[in-house]
């Protein structure tokens, strides 16, 4: 059974999330506070973190900051505001996916399906798949889930391994957006931005230099493309 935590401070919703995804047969631990959850993550672990945003105390962007500083496991950001700058303040901090309050319980479940999913799904291909993947400076380490950087490890979140796996399968290859999207986000439903979110922070993680990308170029009117080896620098 998936263990997931969620760390909400509005307990009547935190008590209603609990029931809808005890239902969908998931075991769900609530933390009213933000540190307090974070405590908890790192005592116990967790297979995926529903996180809201406004939280008193730590934050959930500091939450969340605090938990990829040595975890890849999937984190769900909730957030209240209608801009889009928290939401994707929360991406460039390393969360997977957000909804937005107030949300519709059946997008919820859907959402963290998806995002569980793609976990799942990407430990039975890495196992099918059993090996090494190299372009250049980068190599990925199917099986024990390690990207490296020129031989130095490089830490990613679920969503970033996924996207440079769909790039490392296909070097030299320009991948479109929707491509992407379909790649990664099998249930998509965010905002588009999301995916360049994800394609900075995975820039600013591989790059020399992530404002004059070298590795992961951007093809205008086309998408994305890994640069073989031969066409890059190192
Ligand atoms: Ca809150």
């Amino acid at each position: 059974m998936k263990n997931i935590l969620v760390i909400e401070d509005e307990a009547a919703l935190a008590e209603a999330l609990k029931y809808t995804l005890g239902k969908e047969g998931y075991d769900v631990d609530i933390v009213l506070d933000g540190a307090e959850g974070l405590e908890r993550f790192r005592t116990y672990g967790a297979d995926l973190v529903l996180l809201d945003l406004m939280l008193p105390g730590m934050d959930g962007l500091e939450v969340c900051r605090r938990i990829r500083q040595d975890s890849a496991v999937p984190i769900l950001m909730l957030t209240a505001k209608d801009s889009d700058t928290d939401e994707v303040v929360g991406l460039e901090l390393g969360a997977d996916d957000y909804v937005t309050k107030p949300f519709n319980t059946r997008t919820l479940v859907t959402r963290i399906r998806a995002l569980l999913r793609r976990v799942e799904e990407r430990r039975e291909e890495d196992g099918r798949r059993q090996g090494t993947l190299r372009c250049g400076p980068l190599v990925m380490d199917l099986e024990r889930h390690e990207v490296s950087l020129d031989g130095r490890p490089v830490r990613l979140t679920p969503t970033e391994y996924g996207l440079l796996l769909a790039f490392m399968r296909r070097p030299g290859r320009a991948l479109t957006r929707e491509f992407l999207l379909a790649q990664v986000w099998e249930d998509f439903y965010g905002s588009p931005k999301t995916l360049d979110v994800h394609i900075r922070h995975l820039r600013k993680k591989i790059e020399e230099d992530p404002s004059n990308p070298k590795l992961i170029t951007t093809i205008r009117g086309a998408g994305f493309r890994l640069e073989p080896p031969e066409e890059t620098s190192r």
